[in-house]
């Protein structure tokens, strides 16, 4: 009997019903051609759940997640939501989604493709060979920390780790750096905070546990200097959440686009895969967004919490031969763009080569 896996489907807000529709359209293709079956089940969040149950997080989703067996999220927010109270808003909603189901490890791969060297806004000779993992904490630091307040007058929020924390993070860093080139790179601001001075004693004390991997601290604004200046000293990176969200958009870019970088976000309950991007409401409608970050974030899905390696394989191989025969969306355009191709045209690309 053929395998069926449940999966809980997150369209979201802006271009994440456009991306995720795309991704759907290769895993169906992909599943049946390797012979198991995913099975469907689609639940609201961010704006779209505002506006149809009054919450950014029905409980519903929260139980129907941690009852599939993975989540694929597409993206929230959007100008509409933001005049709400925090509270009510679509990116509040995400935070207390990403708490309640424990994902404290957000895994970015950011690797160039071979077939956009030219893409990149950087020199061909400073992105060739590129492939960085930032290992992002998640559901700690300054984006949960409390007390947090805006009076009007005066405004603040709180930076806060635990030792636990940075201990789980650590881990997870160190256990990947294990099957890859075997450098950590921590990136914190020791020099000023004292939750970073705790950051890094931990790592050091953590990685006398790794002896085979290298550990190096970076400043964190000197690192997103030497991501532009240098991307190819990075191996594995580890750093917490804010410092992460922003290094891993300037990583997007050393590869090209930020429509490009998938992402895992795993923990001990469930995971959920979701492109580094957000709604993007600029090009919301128009059909022109990346569904690539979306569609590789489907086959981390396979690859991780489904064990079908080789469906997730098969994904990769097929937008690689996408982007080898010069098929771009907008955000890849340069002047010798060959086929400037949709949404949903990138989409049945990726498909036809997952077919051949
Ligand atoms: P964004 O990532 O949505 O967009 C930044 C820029 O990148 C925009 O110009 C956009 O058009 C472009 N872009 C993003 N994804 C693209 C794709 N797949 N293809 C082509 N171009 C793409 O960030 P933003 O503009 O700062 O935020 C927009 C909304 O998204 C806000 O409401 C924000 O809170 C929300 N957001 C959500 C998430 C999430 O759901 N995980 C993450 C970040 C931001």
């Amino acid at each position: 009997m053929s395998k069926n896996y449940k999966i809980s489907i997150i369209k979201g807000d802006g271009i994440g019903p456009e991306i995720i529709d795309e991704a759907i359209k290769v895993l169906d293709i992909v599943s049946y051609n390797c012979g198991f079956t995913l099975e469907y089940k689609e639940y609201l969040m961010g704006g779209i759940a505002i506006d149809v149950t009054g919450k950014p997080l029905p409980q519903e989703t929260i139980d129907g997640v941690l009852n599939s067996d993975a989540c694929l999220f597409g993206a929230i927010g959007g100008a509409k939501w933001d005049s709400l109270p925090r509270e009510l808003r679509p990116e509040t909603g995400l935070l207390n989604f990403r708490e309640a189901m424990g994902v404290y490890a957000n895994l970015r791969p950011a690797v160039i493709y071979d077939e956009l060297i030219n893409a990149s806004t950087l020199k061909a000779e400073i992105i060739e060979g590129v492939n960085i993992m930032v290992v992002r904490e998640l559901i700690g630091g300054i984006y949960f920390g409390k007390p947090r307040a805006n009076d009007g007058q005066k405004a603040y929020n709180t930076m806060i780790y635990t030792k636990d924390e940075i201990i789980r993070i650590g881990k997870k860093a160190f256990e990947i750096a294990m099957s890859r080139d075997k450098r950590v790179c921590s990136v914190d601001k020791a020099n000023v905070l004292e939750v970073s001075q705790l950051w890094r004693d931990t790592m050091i004390e953590l990685s006398a546990s790794y002896p085979e991997v290298e550990l190096t601290h970076m400043y964190v604004d000197n690192a997103t200097m030497q991501l532009v200046r240098n991307p190819k000293q990075f191996d594995v990176i580890v750093t917490g959440n804010i410092f992460g969200d922003i290094l891993s958009d300037t990583a997007s870019m050393v590869v090209g686009s930020i429509g490009l970088l998938p992402s895992a976000s795993t923990g001990d309950k469930t995971a959920i895969y979701e492109p580094i991007h957000g709604s993007a409401p600029d090009i919301a409608g128009l059909g022109i967004a990346n569904p690539i970050a979306t569609i590789q974030s489907a086959a981390m899905m396979l690859r991780y919490s489904l064990g079908e390696t080789q469906a997730a394989d098969i994904i990769e191989k097929a937008i690689k031969q996408a982007l080898k025969k010069g098929y771009r969306t907008e955000d890849l355009a340069s002047f010798d763009t060959k086929h400037l191709v949709s949404t949903s045209e990138m989409g049945n690309i990726i498909a036809d080569f997952i077919d051949k």
